[in-house]
């Protein structure tokens, strides 16, 4: 952390702080949409981070500043009702307060400061970076003994039930819970994990296709609505529950689109199973197979990509060829792509990318080359 960023806090606040929360964005390596369904994903930590300085108040006033949006900031009373206001991001800061009043917490007054580099609206999950980080600041502001776990299903609450988005417990998780160099494989019903080594000579190259997201929220909620209803008429309770044979059996009494979603959610469950052996395998083949059928799912079964994305995997598999598995990774209707592959063919994304992907789209994307990173931290300053 940078001694800026703690000569900037003390600036705005007149004040040292007294510590400093730290939680990364994700890419998902596979399971896309299966966690609201209560199945599997499977996904790693990034090596880009929200940081959070902050330190108590005595007013019950949390003030918060964030240096990706200099010159606003938001500030609110924890003794009135805890309300939307005027800061779009700063509604986050007021969404995780609220969930955890709501839970009977009593929260201490704070001063925040927030800095990042994961790359907002990207797919990479910026906001439950911000989610975790902020749990982890107030946790340890008010003696609140939330273990990481806790944490996390807040920041969900605080998307479900303050920012009006229906996200399932992924993000969340993998950020509070992440091991360095690992993928973890998270069970979504029983919230299990187990922390999968990603091989040392396998890199995470992360395309960010830059296309502009539009109406994702509800594009999103109503695939999740969708998916509710198909295991309503298989009489499930999610779709954790059903099989591709149950399915089949209810195939007339679903419509067409219902039909595709589940079929997405019900395969994609068992490539995420699938992939953690060929990734305990090193077997690039099997990868390569089982990245490019959820690809292929995600794009006709649950309808969630955009030619940007979908052409974006086609320049980069066929870059890679046999040394590389490639899909759309995250929410998305844009976003980013993530391709797995040597270190020593990393070059081979970042050429063909320039060379095709503006010429064909007319946008300009972002390579970002990851390792797998470290879930909160919270640090107290002495
Ligand atoms: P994603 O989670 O895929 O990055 P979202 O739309 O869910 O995209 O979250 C992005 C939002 O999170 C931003 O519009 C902003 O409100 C908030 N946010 C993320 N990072 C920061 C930050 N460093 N400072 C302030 N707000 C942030
Ligand atoms: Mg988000």
């Amino acid at each position: 952390m940078s001694q800026t960023f703690i000569a900037t806090f003390q600036q705005i606040y007149a004040h040292k702080p007294d510590g400093l929360a730290s939680a990364p964005g994700r890419v998902n390596l596979i399971g896309e949409f299966t966690d609201y369904n209560l199945g599997y994903v499977f996904p790693a930590a990034l090596n880009f981070r929200t940081q959070v300085l902050f330190r108590a108040r005595t007013d019950q006033q949390i003030v918060v500043h964030s240096q990706n949006y200099p010159g606003e900031s938001d500030s609110f009373s924890l003794q009135a009702p805890i309300e939307p206001g005027p800061s779009q991001w700063g509604n986050y800061i007021r969404a995780m307060a609220y969930v955890l009043q709501q839970a009977g917490f009593t929260l201490c007054g704070a001063d925040l400061l927030i800095d990042s580099d994961v790359p907002q609206g990207a797919g990479l999950s910026s906001s439950a970076a911000l989610e975790v980080a902020i749990g982890g600041a107030l946790n340890q502001l008010s003696g609140l003994a939330l273990t990481p776990a806790q944490i996390a299903l807040f920041g969900q609450q605080a998307e479900n039930q303050f920012m009006n988005c229906q996200c399932g417990i992924m993000d969340q998780m993998i950020s509070a819970q992440a091991t360095a160099g690992h993928a973890l494989l998270l069970d979504c019903e029983t919230l299990a994990t187990r922390a999968v080594p990603i091989p040392a000579d396998l890199a995470l190259v992360i395309v960010n296709s830059n296309y502009p997201r539009k109406l994702v929220d509800s594009e999103y909620n109503g695939r999740r609505q969708d998916c509710e209803q198909a295991a309503a008429i298989m009489k499930v309770a999610t779709l954790r529950d059903a099989t591709m044979d149950l399915l089949l059996q209810h195939q007339n009494a679903m419509t067409a689109q219902q039909f595709k979603r589940a079929h997405h959610v019900i395969s994609e469950n068992a490539r995420v199973l699938a992939t953690v052996d060929a990734l305990q395998n090193s077997d690039m083949a099997q990868l390569r197979q089982l990245m490019q059928a959820s690809h292929q799912s995600l794009r006709d079964d649950f309808e969630v990509t955009v030619p940007a994305t979908d052409g974006l995997v086609e320049i980069c598999q066929a870059a890679l060829g046999a040394n590389g598995a490639v899909r759309m990774t995250g929410g998305g209707f844009g976003g980013a792509i993530i391709c797995l592959c040597a270190e020593q063919d990393v070059a081979l994304v970042e050429q063909a990318v320039a060379a095709h992907y503006q010429a064909r789209f007319g946008l300009t994307a972002d390579v970002y080359i990851c390792q797998a990173g470290t879930g909160l931290t919270v640090q107290v300053f002495s």
